[in-house]
């Protein structure tokens, strides 16, 4: 299958130096699309800015901000029959963006932000056929709020996970994942690699084009 991976945080500057942005490591998401190649598929790895070396085989987009990565999503989202939207994306941007680097004199700064577009929900009416996978990161039992977003972002499954665990969420190698797809599945998952945990949404993956 032809699969549209999205992995890593997003970064939203405010001035030329200085960005909002948040912990992921960009880990879960390649860990999946070096499975998906290990499994034979042809995989695009949109990517924010993160410490790791794409797996041999990929193609590579890189972005850095949240608006890069929806227009990166929108231009392959018709290649691909499978999308699963990994990344961590900026839930905010800065309103106004200031160019040259803001003088520590100017403080206190009032510093404006506005929302930034949901990707998911900008995409769900070219959907069509495809599979969309995403992800739902919470501090507590997650199971709840990630099935409001599985039918809210019109997807098919959720992976999610309870990122106040010290063994689950952005910087770790583990994490404790539920699959929750909308069949009724609740996978619920015990501790284990992310690379276990990418192996699970494969899985997954596989089973519903069989
Ligand atoms: O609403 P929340 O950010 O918790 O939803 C997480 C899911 O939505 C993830 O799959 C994430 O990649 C995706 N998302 C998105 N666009 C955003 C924020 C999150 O597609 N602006």
């Amino acid at each position: 299958m032809k699969i549209l991976i999205t992995a890593g945080p997003t970064r939203e500057y405010i001035d030329d130096v200085r960005f909002l942005s948040n912990g992921s490591s960009g880990k879960m998401g390649y860990s999946i699309a070096d499975e998906c190649l290990k499994k034979g598929h042809a995989v695009k790895l949109i990517s924010g800015p993160v410490q790791l070396s794409a797996p041999e085989g990929v193609d590579l987009v890189r972005v850095v901000s949240a608006e890069e990565m929806f227009a990166a999503v929108k231009e392959n989202l018709r290649w691909c029959e499978v999308l699963v939207m990994c990344a961590a994306v900026a839930d905010f941007k800065p309103a106004d963006g200031v160019a040259g680097k803001i003088k520590k004199s100017s403080m206190p700064l009032d510093l404006k932000l506005q929302p930034n577009p949901d990707i998911l929900k900008g995409i769900s009416d070219q959907k069509e056929d495809r599979v969309f996978v995403g992800f739902a990161a919470e501090s507590g039992d997650p199971v709840d709020s990630a099935r409001i977003k599985l039918s809210e972002k019109n997807l098919d499954m959720i992976v999610a996970n309870d990122v106040s665990r010290p063994d689950a969420g952005f910087e770790v190698d583990t994490n404790k994942i539920v699959i929750i797809d909308n069949k009724g599945l609740v996978k619920d998952l015990p501790v284990m690699s992310k690379r276990d945990a990418a192996v699970e949404i494969v899985d997954w993956i596989d089973s519903c084009r069989d």
